[in-house]
């Protein structure tokens, strides 16, 4: 470890305070529930790769949070469930029943982690089974569904957390306070990248039907970070779709789309399911500061011009994550990443799909809804 890497500790003591309240670790938020012993049920909706392979095995790290439920449509997957983390059998449901579970008190929270096209029926029946909504990026298909996500939250007294899991994170927490206390004085430029390779081009990620492509699966973190370390909402987007595999997608495969802020900062993206690539870069009037990668499930690490390096902290950002939102609803604190940044998310990404199209420069407004 060299002398400019700042250690954990370190890294705590010159992190700001605010940017860091209630983000460490469990045990040093400073946050816990008003009843210690108390925890939320959770029921994950949708037993694919996320579900199965991050968001189950987190579960198991949280301590205000639990796995009690699932909801599939392959009843073939419920026994190896059953038996890994002892889920009973009333709190197993299908896509059909689902909203049976408004009797059901083991489950208080419903995590929707299915494809994009089923985010805003399923997010809509949870809430009005009285649940809470935890529901993954992107947060539907366009601006107007979030909207009706919101109203339906809003209107069975639910709260709703998108799974923007990054903003949870330090490392990105102590990135947007550069911004903020202007750290590196104003910011005058951005860089977002994120992408890799969707080796099998039959998955839904691939094609527009439920959802797909590069802009919706890993676009909407660069339009996400754009505006956490701006703090500010683009007013234009220029957009481009290009394709490496044009007989194979047949949504857009790759997206160039540069985001114009009020201020006059620029922020050059790209996504893609075409190549990996990982990187945030923030570039301010007396330095710059970046974070690569800026969002994968591990290995996170920023680095400034000032030589600083900013280590990984969270040894599960899931877990985390989850233990987070858990606490805000048992603590009845605002969510931390609530339905608002998906839908300000999906605004944008609405106009760049219409900039792709048009090949012209879109003012980004709000939609109809
Ligand atoms: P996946 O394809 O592995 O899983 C999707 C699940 O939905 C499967 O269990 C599948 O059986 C079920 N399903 C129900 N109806 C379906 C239908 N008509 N067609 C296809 N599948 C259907 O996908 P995933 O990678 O787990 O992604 C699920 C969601 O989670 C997506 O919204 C994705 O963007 C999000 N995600 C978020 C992160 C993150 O880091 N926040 C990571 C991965 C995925």
């Amino acid at each position: 470890m060299s002398d400019f890497t700042v250690t954990r500790r370190n890294f705590i003591k010159t992190a700001s305070a605010s940017a860091f309240a209630g983000t460490l670790g469990f045990s040093i938020t400073g946050l816990t529930a008003k009843s210690a012993d108390k925890k939320l049920g959770i029921a994950l909706v949708g037993l694919g790769n996320y579900s199965t392979r991050v968001l189950a095995p987190a579960l198991q790290q949280t301590e205000h949070i639990k796995l009690t439920g699932i909801v599939t449509g392959t009843p073939a997957k419920i026994p190896e469930w059953q038996e890994q983390y002892g889920i009973k059998d009333k709190n197993i449901y299908n896509y059909e029943t689902m909203h049976e579970a408004a009797d059901n008190p083991d489950i208080d929270v419903f995590y929707i982690v299915l494809p994009n096209n089923m985010h805003k029926p399923y997010s809509i029946i949870a809430a009005e089974a009285g649940k809470h909504v935890f529901c993954e990026k992107p947060m539907a298909l366009d601006e107007a569904e979030c909207h009706d996500i919101i109203a339906a939250c809003e209107k069975n007294n639910v709260r709703l957390s998108i799974g923007y899991r990054m903003q949870h994170e330090p490392i990105t927490q102590q990135i947007i306070a550069f911004g903020r206390e202007k750290t590196y004085g104003d910011i005058l430029h951005v860089r977002a990248a994120d992408g890799f390779f969707l080796g099998n081009t039959n998955h839904w990620k691939a094609h527009s039907e439920l959802g797909g492509g590069a802009m919706m699966d890993m676009g909407v973190y660069a339009v996400n970070a754009s505006r956490y370390v701006t703090g500010e909402e683009p007013i234009a987007v220029t957009a481009k779709i290009d394709h490496a595999r044009p007989d194979e997608f047949t949504a857009d495969e790759i997206m160039f789309f540069d985001l114009e802020f009020p201020s006059g900062i620029v922020s050059n993206c790209m996504t893609s399911l075409a190549h990996r690539v990982n990187e945030l870069h923030v570039t301010a009037r007396n330095g710059w500061y970046e974070m690569k990668p800026f969002m994968s499930y591990g290995g996170i690490r920023g680095e400034t011009s000032d030589r600083k390096v900013l280590e990984e902290s969270v040894p599960n950002q899931q877990a985390h994550q989850m233990e987070m939102d858990a606490l805000s609803i048992l603590n009845e604190k605002p969510m931390q990443v609530p339905g608002e940044e998906g839908m300000l998310d999906m605004r944008v990404v609405d106009a760049a799909f219409k900039s792709a199209k048009t090949g012209k420069r879109v003012e980004i407004k709000k939609n109809k809804v």
